[in-house]
């Protein structure tokens, strides 16, 4: 017999993290981190004050199942005030473990093994692991560079009679591209036709640039009762380390999730969540500045990739923004990913490790502009050597 592997089947092709790799990376030879996508400034103060608070006012004991009231009433409220959305916040929404659990406990939930899932490549890599921890099969749309642009056969093509789900993501990570109306109405046509559930990750609802909108699938006709909307405070409130996230949508879709989501971690961040409760009641101005600061950033570092020598495609939202680099002689990004900190002291990520099709996206690299101004300057500066060499 063989070594014996201890990890089943199933997960052997999720051992590591592409995020954790980088930032080992960027530590490990002290570069400046543009790969995994956090902020370096801490969020309003208002959350930390309430975060603060309830933590020394006993808020510190298991919440309920659900979520605290507080919070799923917010949420509701958020919905309401932004996309006109109605949420009884007592049977429609479930507090999570961030967007991650939300995401993993709506597929463990619906799938059975065999099923499959309808989503877009590049793709988060959460979405991979979890439909393979449910035994389900992935069907892939390719986001077409330089746009990002959805093919309308390839997408037909990727639905059929065991379609349980379309995950989709938008804004969406890591192309920075924002799902048109007219993209979000085929990608609904589909899913009614199948019958299939969109799970949909909005975690960069805010964050949206150039006077776009974010429009959550869950507002067109006839989606509203097929829909599971995910989201989170990490994002938004720029507080990715405390994984307070949510879902909302029918009352039968959230209490299945919730089935799956009491026994993966029965319930979340106790003190954590009237700090988001008071976060997501902040005025409209908070949600505002948010994305006009980081079009800035996003403005600052895609100029400083340019003069770089990359050809940089257009992002509208999230923290990212995705490059070739190919015209800087490099046609590998995972390989220059490895060697960036060195010949820069800037780390990326490599956009493949996201696809099915690596060999499309060989040359792509993601940077995050989700930093303070200088580190922005001097992650361009040190980037302006490469084409120099
Ligand atoms: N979805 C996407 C598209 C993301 O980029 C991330 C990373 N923050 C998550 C989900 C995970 O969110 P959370 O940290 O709230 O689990
Ligand atoms: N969402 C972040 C990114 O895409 C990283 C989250 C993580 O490290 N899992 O960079």
């Amino acid at each position: 017999m063989g070594e014996k592997r201890y990890l089943t089947e199933r997960m052997q092709p999720f051992t590591s993290t592409i995020f954790a790799e980088i930032t080992a990376l960027a530590t490990r030879t002290g570069s400046i981190n543009l790969g995994q996508g956090f902020p370096d400034t801490d969020g309003p103060r208002e959350l930390l004050d309430a975060a603060s608070t309830a933590l020394y006012s006993g808020a510190n004991q298991y919440p309920p199942g659900p979520g605290i009231p507080e919070l799923r009433t917010a949420v509701a409220e958020h919905q309401q005030r932004f996309y006109d959305l109605d949420v009884d916040p007592d049977t429609e929404v479930l507090i999570t473990t961030g967007a991650t659990e939300a995401i993993a406990s709506s597929i463990l939930a619906l799938c059975e093994p065999g099923d499959e899932v309808v989503t877009f490549e590049p793709y988060y890599d959460s979405y991979v692991a979890s439909i393979a921890l449910a035994g389900a099969e992935r069907r892939t749309v390719r986001l077409r560079h330089p746009r990002f642009d959805i093919d309308g056969d390839e997408l037909r093509a990727a639905f059929s009679d065991r379609t349980r789900i379309v995950l989709l993501n938008t804004p969406h990570n890591p192309t920075g591209k924002v799902f048109t109306r007219a993209e979000l109405e085929h990608i609904a046509e589909l899913a009614v036709e199948h019958d299939a559930v969109v799970v949909t990750d909005e975690v960069y609802e805010h964050l949206v640039f150039d006077g776009l909108s974010h429009v959550p699938i869950a507002t067109l006709p006839q989606m509203a009762d097929r829909t599971l909307t995910i989201s989170s405070a990490g994002k938004t409130f720029s507080v990715t380390g405390w994984k307070i996230g949510w879902m909302h949508g029918r009352a039968e879709l959230v209490a299945a999730a919730r089935a799956v989501k009491q026994f993966l971690t029965f319930v979340s961040g106790g003190p954590l969540q009237p700090a988001v409760a008071a976060g997501l009641r902040l005025g409209d101005e908070v949600f505002h500045d948010l994305g006009r600061n980081l079009q800035r950033k996003r403005d600052l570092l895609v100029a400083g990739l340019q003069r770089a020598g990359f050809d940089v495609f257009p992002t509208s939202g999230t923290y990212f923004v995705i490059v070739d680099a190919a015209p800087l002689g490099f046609d590998d990004g995972v390989e220059l990913c490895q060697r960036l900190p060195e010949l820069a002291g800037v780390a990326a990520v490599p956009v493949s490790v996201f696809c099915d099709d690596k060999e499309s996206t060989r040359s792509l690299v993601r940077f995050a502009f989700c930093k303070r101004d200088e580190v922005l300057h001097a992650a361009a500066d040190r980037l302006s050597r490469l084409g120099a060499g």
